[in-house]
């Protein structure tokens, strides 16, 4: 149990690479909170389908993290159920292929909203509420290798990523007067809804997974096993890092 009676909120945790780490977390002991987007019936059922298997200490709580109102009323019903926070994932992201040239006003804000704007109010809102109880906190960021490799026809997700390994280096520096580190874990190519349109296409997936040195795309286990090293008190003196989880996908050099 590396994260016995620790208090958990982690974004977009109905799906994917979040509800990975909500079911690790509960696995290791933490109290969680599951957060899923409002007006999604199913990501509801998810998240309350999620809740009901880890048992009662666990809540699913709604919110739409590019609001700021509505992050702030999630972390302070974490809060009130909890009497604390302690770990902030924040996972919930989207993304949106579509040429430079032709992307809108609307899909630029909308990926920066949740992504980034998103990133902003969940930190800040458990950074407050961890400064307020003292003991110190874990700020975890679920960026990508895109926080780093630029990838034609997603310019508004790698400027999201690359802005938010930018606020996580700040916050490493920031909060640690306080106890809290901040840390980013930048999968590559894992298997999840929003990698479908590839996981579908033979072809993409073959050409897909010719760049990853172990020949695969990651589960979300995969991540979640760093998530629960970086909340957990082995990664005390960790602070201000990316971590990889990408099967060698940014060593693979593109030769010809
Ligand atoms: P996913 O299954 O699509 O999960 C994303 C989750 O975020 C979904 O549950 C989604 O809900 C939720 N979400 C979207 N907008 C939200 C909002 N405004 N408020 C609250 N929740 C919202 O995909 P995933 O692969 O697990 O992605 C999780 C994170 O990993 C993302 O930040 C993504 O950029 C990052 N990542 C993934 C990969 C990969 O290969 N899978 C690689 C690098 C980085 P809806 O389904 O209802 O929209």
């Amino acid at each position: 149990m590396r994260l016995k009676d620790k208090v958990a909120l982690v974004t977009g945790a109905s799906s994917g690479i979040g509800a990975g780490i909500a079911a690790r977390f509960a696995a290791e002991g933490a109290r969680v909170a599951v957060n899923f987007r409002p007006g999604s019936p199913k990501d509801r059922d998810a998240a309350e389908a999620a809740v009901a298997g880890f048992g009662a200490n666990a809540i699913a709580v709604e919110a739409d993290v590019s609001k700021h109102d509505q992050v702030e009323a999630m972390v302070a019903r974490v809060v009130e159920a909890f009497g604390r926070i302690d770990i902030a994932v924040n996972n919930a992201g989207i993304e949106i292929n579509k040429p430079f040239l032709e992307t809108t006003d609307e899909e630029w804000n909308r990926v920066l909203g949740v992504n980034l704007q998103g990133g902003f109010y969940v930190s800040q809102a458990a950074a407050r509420a961890m400064v307020k109880q003292g003991g110190g906190g874990r700020l975890i960021f679920i960026s990508s290798v895109h926080e780093d490799i630029p990838f034609p026809n997603y310019t508004s997700y790698c400027a999201s990523k690359g802005a938010i390994r930018m606020m996580m280096r700040n916050l490493c520096i920031e909060l640690a007067p306080h106890g809290i580190t901040a840390n980013n874990i930048a999968p590559g190519a894992i298997a999840t809804p929003i990698n479908q349109t590839v996981l579908d296409n033979p072809i993409a997936f073959k050409n897909a997974v010719s760049e990853i040195p172990l020949g695969r795309f990651g589960k979300p286990e995969e991540v979640a096993s760093v998530a629960v090293f970086l909340a957990s008190d082995e990664a005390s003196y960790v602070t201000g890092s990316t971590y990889y989880v990408d099967g060698g996908l940014t060593q693979q050099v593109t030769m010809y």
